[in-house]
């Protein structure tokens, strides 16, 4: 596996791999876990060269105090994404990314303002601008999201097909643990009394009724808990256990061409 810190390193190590080849690639966050080893999977079944990017991008944090909090461990996500089949691992600095000037943003309006986006303002808009500069950067024919973050697959969607770019969106199942509870970076940093609490929310949702699902939620801290039509329409929900918020979502109907390991298609907007 390859490593490049910065975009002409990247550019340089697919050079030899793109000729007539299909690029795939998983943008995430580090602190891998077996969510991210799924995608990557994915993108290795169905590409020829798979790029992952790791980098903890300061744009889509409301809050200093979560972005300094944010796992990280370089190494050990070196190791896993190499086990895993990954070609090239794009880990930049902020800096490379957003160099002294940057000053353009990309927003997806109405369904950037709604539920996460209301409790994390900004929070969409840094998610939509690094896509799209991934998307320039690294040029994939695939990229892989998980469906843990629905709003967030919604939005690439949309993204997508707003702006015409030739990416065709591949959005794979929620990994759980054994508990139930939807793998996350952030889960390393419950307590074992805040991870027993934190089972409510599969358990909640896992009924794929709002009202008995808040029930359920009873006695924690409970942002939202909405059907949310981000096709295919979801049970979502976010609760906060101290400083910690944890996200998950249910389908509520099938999923729709795209998702869930639905056969890929040709290069194209999906
Ligand atoms: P992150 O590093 O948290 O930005 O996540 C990178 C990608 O992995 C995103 O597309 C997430 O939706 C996806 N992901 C995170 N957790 C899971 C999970 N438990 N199951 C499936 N995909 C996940």
């Amino acid at each position: 596996m390859k490593h490049a810190k910065t975009i002409a390193e990247l550019q340089a190590s697919l050079v030899p791999l793109r000729g007539g080849a299909t690029v795939g690639l998983v943008p995430t966050m580090g602190a891998f876990h077996e969510g991210h080893l799924s995608l990557f999977r994915a993108a290795r079944e169905e590409c020829d060269a798979v790029v992952a990017s790791l980098f903890v991008n300061p744009a889509q944090f409301d809050k200093g105090t979560d972005l300094a909090a944010y796992p990280r461990d370089e190494a050990r996500d070196t190791r896993l994404a190499a086990a895993a089949g990954v070609d090239i691992l794009f880990a930049p600095t902020a800096e490379e990314l957003y160099p002294p000037g940057f000053q353009t943003w990309v927003e997806v309006e109405e369904l950037g303002w709604t539920l996460e986006g209301r409790f994390r303002p900004g929070h969409f808009r840094g998610v939509a601008t690094i896509c799209l500069k991934l998307f320039n950067i690294v040029q994939p024919d695939r990229a892989y999201f998980g469906q843990k973050d629905a709003q967030q697959a919604a939005i690439v969607r949309r993204l997508v097909r707003d702006l015409n770019i030739p990416v065709e969106i591949r959005v794979l199942p929620t990994v759980r643990d054994a508990d139930g509870l939807a793998l996350s970076s952030r889960n390393v940093r419950l307590s074992a009394e805040q991870r027993r609490q934190a089972q409510a929310l599969p358990l909640a949702l896992a009924t794929r009724d709002p009202n008995k699902a808040r029930e359920l939620l009873e006695g924690l801290e409970v942002d939202y808990l909405e059907v949310a039509d981000f096709e295919p329409r979801v049970l979502a929900g976010a609760i906060r256990l101290g400083d910690i918020r944890l996200i998950d979502n249910v389908l509520l109907e099938d999923a729709v061409p795209g998702f869930n390991l639905a056969p890929p298609t040709e290069k194209g907007v999906t």
